[in-house]
């Protein structure tokens, strides 16, 4: 089964327009005379909502996908200071982050909500990364594959195998992983990407799940990138600190240049 492998830069809150044009612009050198299937590797730049038009013009005609780090899902309505899925979209974002841990922890997004933007976004025909990962609390009360099961079945449960395969990618993000400089070991990072994998097919059908594209999240970071990559059922990462400077989110963007840890595996 052949997947391509995603990395996706979520910039958060971060980087100002001139550092945002001359990471755009290293893109456009380092990319711009590749598609996504001759280099082998999806990129995705996750931009703060005010700079996704500047990144959209920007990388006009290089193949990297651009999309917004949340959305909400009502067509409109009073939600002072909200960005609704139909206006990333009118400005040229073509994928959209739900469920990341930020949002459900610090702006206190439910199971519940995190469907009802993935459900708006599949609607609006863009593509979506749906955000999963346990607390260090439920990692330490061996809860992990239960909370990630859980935030899968209400993620997921009902929709049509080929929208999911083609358009949603999950990304494994343990909470306890994100911004800390601690990483899932390959085998830890393996062992729930494998039952996400398991989970997905139980919940849809085994074609969707082995098409289905799961990223790992957590301190990526050029030096840890290979061995994670080399796991069998990890296709690719959501990348936070690391993905601030080109210098370093390119690195991981070329992963099976970064010493041995990377084989090929048949994704
Ligand atoms: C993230 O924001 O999704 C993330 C994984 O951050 P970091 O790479 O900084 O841990």
């Amino acid at each position: 089964m052949t997947r391509t492998p995603f990395m996706a830069a979520n910039w958060k809150m971060h980087l100002r327009a001139a550092d945002i044009d001359d990471f755009c612009a290293e893109v456009r050198d380092a990319l711009a005379g590749s598609t996504t299937a001759q280099r082998g590797v999806r990129v995705g730049l996750f931009p703060p909502f005010v700079y996704l038009p500047r990144v959209v013009e920007a990388l006009a005609g290089v193949d990297v996908t651009v999309g917004s780090q949340t959305a909400r899902p009502e067509a409109k309505g009073a939600f002072t200071g909200e960005v609704n899925v139909e206006m990333v979209k009118d400005v040229g974002a073509t994928c959209v982050i739900v469920g990341h841990s930020e949002r459900r922890h610090v702006f206190g997004e439910t199971d519940a909500d995190v469907r009802a933007r993935l459900d708006a976004v599949l609607a609006a025909g863009l593509d979506v990364i749906l955000c999963i990962g346990e607390t260090l609390d439920e990692r330490q009360a061996d809860q992990t594959l239960a909370v990630v099961g859980r935030q899968l079945q209400a993620g997921l449960a009902g929709l049509e195998g080929d929208v999911v395969a083609h358009r949603v990618t999950v990304a494994y993000e343990p909470v306890w992983a994100i911004g800390t400089g601690l990483t899932a070991t390959p085998a830890q990072a393996q062992e729930v990407h494998a039952e996400v994998r398991r989970q997905v097919g139980a919940l849809l059908d085994d074609d969707t799940a082995a098409r289905l594209v799961i990223q790992y999240g957590g301190s990526v970071k050029p030096e840890n990138v290979s061995e994670l990559m080399a796991c069998p059922d990890v296709d690719g990462a959501l990348v936070g600190g690391a993905s601030l400077a080109f210098s370093s989110f390119g690195s991981i963007v070329d992963f099976d240049k970064q010493g041995s840890g990377n084989t090929g595996v048949d994704r």
